[in-house]
């Protein structure tokens, strides 16, 4: 960790450390990506955006395919140079206001605020697209390619949900890219939204229903 900027003791300084410590708690240190727990942060965040606005909102969920094949023929530390590049790629492939994180070994989820149907099969299609063409060095003059296969589900609009059902809805869909071969993207089909603009004025605006004694 850094050592923070301005007199040791001094308010800047404290604040700077208080930072430091912050970025410490929520970053994967090997990538420099979001944690496990900021993700989850996040994702408790964005179901609250959404039961409020009603804005769609996209959970990618992503594995690297045959990985342990990786770690058994180049060795550990090459490995963990693949998970370093396959980070980089998501990073390339999103807008600022997405988070990519690292969840597991070589696991990773992105959290996609206001994310519309078609925009999500694009990311997603482009994610699969910029790991799969993307030349690894392994070892001197080695280069090696690797897929990844990823499942995605949108936040229920207008409904109260939890960050675990919401993992779980993604993840499934992740076996099935899985299942059905890897190198693939399966998005679980967006909900239609049952309930029309005026049932929502209703719902969020009026204040009629408090009247009735
Ligand atoms: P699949 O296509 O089904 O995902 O096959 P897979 O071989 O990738 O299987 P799985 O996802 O279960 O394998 C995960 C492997 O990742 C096992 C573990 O040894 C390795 N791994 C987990 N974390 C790290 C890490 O930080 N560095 C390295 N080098 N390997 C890791
Ligand atoms: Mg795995
Ligand atoms: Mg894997």
């Amino acid at each position: 960790m850094a050592e923070p900027a301005g007199v040791p003791g001094s308010p800047a300084w404290l604040q700077g450390l208080v930072d430091a410590l912050v970025d410490l708690s929520s970053r994967d240190p090997m990538t420099g990506l979001a944690n496990r727990r900021s993700f989850e942060v996040a994702l408790a965040r964005e179901i609250d955006r959404v039961a409020r606005s009603g804005e769609p909102a996209l959970l990618l969920v992503m594995d690297i395919d045959h990985f342990k094949r990786v770690n058994d023929t180049w060795g550990h530390a090459a490995g963990d140079g693949v998970i370093k590049a396959v980070s980089g790629a998501l990073l390339e492939c999103v807008r600022p206001m997405d988070l990519v994180a690292r969840t597991g070994g070589e696991e990773f989820a992105i959290v996609l605020p206001n994310c519309p149907a078609a925009f999500g099969e694009t990311v997603a299609e482009r994610v699969r697209r910029r790991v799969e063409h993307m030349p690894i060095t392994v070892a001197p003059r080695q280069h090696i390619q690797v897929t990844i296969s990823i499942g995605g589900a949108y936040a229920p609009q207008w409904v109260r949900s939890t960050t675990h059902l919401w993992i779980e809805r993604a993840d499934q869909q992740l076996y099935r890219a899985k299942a059905q071969g890897r190198n693939l993207v399966s998005l679980e089909p967006t909900a239609v939204s049952l309930v029309s603009t005026e049932e929502k004025r209703l719902l969020f605006e009026t204040s009629q229903f408090l009247d009735f004694e």
